[in-house]
C-alpha cells in the first residue's frame, strides 16, 4: 500500500479510508463492540475502529495519526482484564485492531521457532505448533479469543508458566511498528544476541504504550509424550503450599501446571454450569482448597504413571493431601482442566467484582491469604473472597465479590479501599500488584505508590524517548 500523505484538505478519516479502504475503517455501530472490555468495566468512544491488514498498512495507521496528533489504542482479542484496549471518552482516538494481521507466517522446526503475525489468536498458534509435532506452551483460559499481540503486550502468564515462562520467556524476536510510524524488522530467531539494549524485551509487557507489535518469532518445544493430570481436596492452604514443595522435588521440569482454587470457586462453577461436575463426594467435596497438578513426561505413558503414583500417594500417605482424583483419559483431563477454566466466567457471571492479580512468595502465601481474608472480613464484613490462580508461579487471582448482603454498586463503591487494602499487604511481605494481567487504566494511579520512585521515572523517560508526541495508547500504565 503506498503511503498516503495526510494534507489539509483532507480529514483524519478519509485518510485513513484512503490507507485501507472504507471497509476497513469502522464508525457508528458497527466500531461500538470495541469501546468496552471483556468485563464490561470500561467504556470508552473513539473517532474510528481502523482494521489494517498487513504490517505497512499498519505503519500508514500510524504515520497518519502521528501526523494528526490522534491516539491509537493497539486491541488483539480484547480480553484484558485492565482496560488496557478501551480508549477514553474523548471520542478523539482511533482504535487500531490487528485481528485482520492472522497469518502464520513460517515455521522452522530445526530452529524451534514460528514466525506468526500478530492477530493470531493463541489456540491457532497452539494447534499450527500440534500439527508440525511441537509445543507452543502458552495456556489460558482466554485462549480462544486473545491474540498473540495482545498476548506479548501483556507479557502474558497462565497455566504453564512454571515450567516453561511467560510470553517474553517465549518470545526470540518482534517486528513493531514504531510510535512514528516506522517498522522495526526484529524478528530473529536467535537463542543468543548480545547486540546492545534489548528492545524486544521492553516491548513485551508496554502494554501498546510505546509502540504497535505486528508479528514475533515464538519459540517451540518438544510435544510431551505423556500427561498426568490430578485434582487434589486439601484441608488447607498450608497443605497445598507443601504440596507444591513435593511435587517440584518430585517431578522438576516435569512439573507443568500446579493450580490453586479456593473451594467455594469450584462450588460457584459447577451451580452455574450444570453440565460439569466435582469429581469428589461426601466431606472430601466440602474441603476448603483444591489444586489442580500436571507432570508432563518425556519418556513414556508408563514412566510418567510410576513418578506420579509415587509423589501423589506418598502425599496422601503423610497427611498432605486429603484425596485426589487422578485422570484416566484425554477427556477426563480436559474435564478437570475445564472446571479450572471456568471459574472467571462463573465469577462473571455473578456480576462485578474487585480484582486483585497479585504475586507474593510462595512461603509467603499462605499467611498471606489468611491474614487478609481476615483484614477483609473486619473492614467490609460479609463480602466474598474469590481466590484461585497459578499457585507454582506465586501468583493468585485474590478478588473480592459482594456477599448476599451486598449489592454490587455498594461493593463497587468501596473499590478504592479494598484495592488499598489488598496491596499494601502485598507489599508488605515484598510481592507485586501485576502479576500477569499489566497495568492498563485499571492500576494506573496505584503504580506510583508502590514502584521504586527511581523506576517511574526511568519508565517516563523510555515513554518520552520511544514516543515523543505521547500518542500511544495514551493514559494507561503511566499517568
Ligand atoms: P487486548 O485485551 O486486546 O489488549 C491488552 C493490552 O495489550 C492493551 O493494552 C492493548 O492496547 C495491548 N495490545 C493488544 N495488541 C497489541 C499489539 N499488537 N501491539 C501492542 N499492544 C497491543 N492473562 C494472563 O496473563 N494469564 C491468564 O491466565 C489469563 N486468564 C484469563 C482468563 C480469562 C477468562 C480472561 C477474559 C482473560 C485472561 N487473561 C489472562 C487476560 C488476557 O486474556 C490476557 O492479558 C491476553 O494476553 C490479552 O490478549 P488480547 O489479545 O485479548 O489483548
Amino acid at each position: 500500500m503506498a503511503r498516503v500523505d495526510y494534507n489539509v484538505n483532507m480529514t483524519h478519516l478519509d485518510a485513513l479510508r484512503a490507507a485501507l479502504g472504507s471497509s476497513q475503517v469502522l464508525t457508528g455501530v458497527a466500531a461500538q463492540p470495541y469501546m468496552t472490555d471483556w468485563r464490561d468495566r470500561y467504556h470508552g468512544q473513539a473517532l474510528a475502529v481502523v482494521r489494517p491488514g498487513s504490517t505497512n498498512e499498519v505503519a500508514a495507521v500510524v504515520r497518519l495519526c502521528a501526523e494528526a496528533g490522534t491516539p491509537v489504542i493497539p486491541q488483539g482479542g480484547n480480553t484484558g482484564l485492565c482496560g488496557g484496549a478501551t480508549p477514553d471518552d474523548s471520542g478523539r482516538a482511533v482504535i487500531l485492531s490487528l485481528q485482520r494481521l492472522n497469518r502464520i507466517r513460517g515455521t522452522d522446526t530445526d530452529n524451534d521457532t514460528m514466525e506468526v503475525e500478530a492477530g493470531c489468536i493463541l489456540q491457532t498458534v497452539q494447534e499450527a505448533a500440534r500439527k508440525v509435532g511441537r509445543l507452543f506452551p502458552l495456556s489460558l483460559a482466554a485462549e480462544g479469543s486473545c491474540t498473540i499481540g495482545g498476548n506479548l503486550a501483556t507479557n502474558a502468564g497462565g497455566t504453564q508458566v512454571l515450567r516453561y515462562g511467560n510470553m517474553r520467556e517465549l518470545t526470540l524476536g518482534l517486528e513493531i511498528v514504531t510510535a512514528q510510524g516506522e517498522i522495526w524488522h526484529g524478528l530473529r530467531g536467535l537463542r543468543k544476541d548480545n547486540t546492545g539494549y534489548d528492545l524486544r524485551d521492553l516491548y513485551i509487557g508496554s502494554e501498546g504504550t510505546l509502540g504497535v507489535i505486528t508479528a514475533a518469532t515464538l519459540k517451540l518445544y518438544a510435544l510431551p509424550v505423556a500427561r498426568c493430570t490430578t485434582l487434589l481436596a486439601l484441608d488447607s492452604l498450608e497443605s497445598a503450599v507443601a504440596m507444591l514443595e513435593r511435587a517440584r522435588r518430585g517431578f522438576g521440569a516435569s512439573l507443568t501446571g500446579f493450580e490453586l482454587m479456593a473451594g467455594d470457586c469450584l462450588q460457584d462453577v459447577v451451580r452455574r454450569f450444570p453440565q460439569q461436575h466435582l469429581p469428589f463426594d461426601g466431606p472430601s467435596a466440602e474441603l476448603p482448597w483444591f489444586a489442580l497438578l500436571e507432570l508432563s513426561d518425556s519418556e513414556s505413558e508408563v514412566h510418567a504413571r510410576e513418578r506420579f503414583e509415587t509423589v501423589v500417594g506418598d502425599a496422601i500417605e503423610a497427611g498432605v493431601v486429603a484425596d485426589a482424583v487422578i485422570a484416566e483419559s484425554l477427556a477426563q483431563t480436559h474435564a478437570l482442566w475445564h472446571l479450572r477454566e471456568s471459574i472467571p466466567l462463573a465469577e462473571k457471571e455473578a456480576g462485578k467484582s474487585i480484582k486483585h492479580d497479585i504475586s507474593v512468595p510462595v512461603s509467603r502465601m499462605a499467611q498471606f491469604v489468611q491474614e487478609t481474608n481476615a483484614a477483609l472480613q473486619d473492614a467490609f464484613p460479609g463480602i466474598r473472597q474469590v481466590i484461585f490462580g497459578h499457585l507454582g508461579d506465586g501468583n493468585l487471582h485474590y478478588n473480592v465479590a459482594r456477599g448476599v448482603d451486598w449489592t454490587e454498586d455498594q461493593l463497587l463503591a468501596r473499590e478504592h479501599d479494598v484495592h488499598a487494602l489488598v496491596h499494601d499487604r502485598v507489599s508488605s511481605v515484598g510481592g507485586s500488584i501485576s502479576a500477569e494481567h499489566g497495568i492498563g487504566q485499571l492500576k494506573r494511579d496505584t503504580l506510583p505508590h508502590y514502584k521504586d520512585p527511581v523506576e517511574m521515572t526511568l519508565m517516563h523517560r523510555i515513554k518520552a524517548a520511544l514516543d515523543p508526541q505521547g500518542i500511544m495508547n495514551p493514559g494507561k500504565v503511566l499517568g
